[in-house]
């Protein structure tokens, strides 16, 4: 009696952004439907330009996912059986799958454990005459550091396909995320920082041939009317969605700045905590899709923040080498140690534009009374 429940923050807050949106998003949607285009219509053609203009590359072509843009630019770089792609050791599952999907090797490459992304210095290492694209990640909105991985290449002409699903709006020392390799592969999935109301997807780049292979590859490899060059798939980017992501893309860079803003007090909130802290470089900007903090006896942590109504999320416990999708390639456990040391360490802490500072203080209060 008299015990209010305690007050909960939720992991992410979707339903905030659309409230906030929804004149906005109502409008856009009695457009497509008073259009009459449904499948690469004007809508997509215009977020097409107005997302190429914001990644400040020559291109985008919408597509159907983040996991369609990583696979069909490996597929148009002819890229197959008897190829070898780096990947990081430490992302989401759909980098390396990518590379499964059109027949090549995926060659894991460590992460510099300071930031979680691949070790630049690695990658030299790692290179075999084989070797054909490396899909850097820019993992949790942090850059990785494109311009010392292509260092890392020497005169090796691999190419390099930039795995920006999970940082929107980033950029590495003045230059946006997306315009740093020979093509980027965004994914526009509900939640990430520029989000569809379902699924959709995009590939950035300045390759006029790339864009243009792109466009044929997505819709069953046609070329003229009636004319199907390759065996393309049915990779489209709904006009509904292109709708939506107009109006969201009118609002990334704000919300990104709020990200940032709640980033900064966890940092100094958590700064004397014995956590691992995430990595917040001075010569990036960091889209901060995710705040994952490291921890020992994580499991125990996230159970005493999820008592005091504070949501979390794991990015990622299971690293792809030790997934059954990947047993085939005979990677074990301790393969990949730096890999499986974040993945048994990370925990994701809430984070979105729409928290408030009062969220953001309840989070830090509760970790710290988790982990006294
Ligand atoms: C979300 C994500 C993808 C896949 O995007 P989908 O649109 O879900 O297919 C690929 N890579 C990374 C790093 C991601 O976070």
């Amino acid at each position: 009696m008299g015990v209010s429940a305690p007050p909960t923050v939720a992991y992410l807050d979707l339903q905030a952004a659309h409230l906030e949106l929804a004149a906005e998003l109502e409008e856009a949607s009695r457009r497509v439907l008073g259009g009459g285009s449904l499948v690469l219509g004007p809508e997509v053609e215009a977020f097409e330009r107005e997302f190429a203009r914001f990644v400040g590359a020559r291109h985008c072509v919408g597509l159907a996912s983040g996991l369609d843009a990583l696979t069909l630019t490996l597929e148009a770089w002819e890229i197959g059986p008897g190829d070898e792609v780096l990947v990081p050791s430490c992302t989401f599952v759909a980098t390396w799958l990518a590379v499964a999907r059109v027949g090549a090797h995926p060659v894991p490459v460590e992460p510099d454990p300071a930031t979680g992304n691949i070790d630049p210095t690695a990658v030299g290492a790692a290179l075999t005459d084989r070797t054909r694209a490396v899909v850097p990640v820019h993992l949790h909105g942090l850059p990785a550091d494109v311009d010392a991985i292509r260092e890392g290449l020497g005169d090796h002409d691999a190419l390099i396909l930039e795995d920006a699903a999970q940082a929107h709006g980033a950029s590495l020392r003045g230059r946006p995320v997306g315009s740093l390799g020979d093509a980027a592969a965004w994914s526009f999935y509900p939640a990430k920082n520029l989000g569809a109301l379902g699924d959709g997807g995009a590939v950035t780049t300045d390759d006029d041939a790339l864009a243009a292979r792109l466009r044929s590859l997505r819709n069953y490899g046609l070329e003229g009317p009636f004319r199907h060059e390759r065996r393309g798939s049915n990779s489209r980017l709904d006009e509904v969605q292109a709708a939506f992501l107009r109006v969201k893309l009118t609002r990334l860079e704000e919300w990104n700045e709020r990200r940032r803003d709640v980033a900064r007090a966890y940092l100094s909130g958590l700064r004397d905590l014995d956590v691992d802290l995430p990595h917040d470089p001075p010569d990036a900007d960091h889209a901060w899709h995710v705040f994952a903090i490291g921890a020992d006896h994580r499991d125990g942590v996230r159970r005493g923040l999820e008592e005091r109504g504070i949501g979390t999320h794991c990015h990622y416990p299971v690293p792809p080498h030790l997934q059954g999708a990947f047993r085939g390639l005979g990677l074990g456990p301790g393969a990949l140690p730096r890999a499986e040391r974040i993945a048994g360490r990370t925990l994701s802490l809430p984070m979105g534009p729409h928290m408030s500072d009062g969220d953001v203080e309840r989070v830090g209060a509760a970790v710290r009374e988790v982990l006294r």
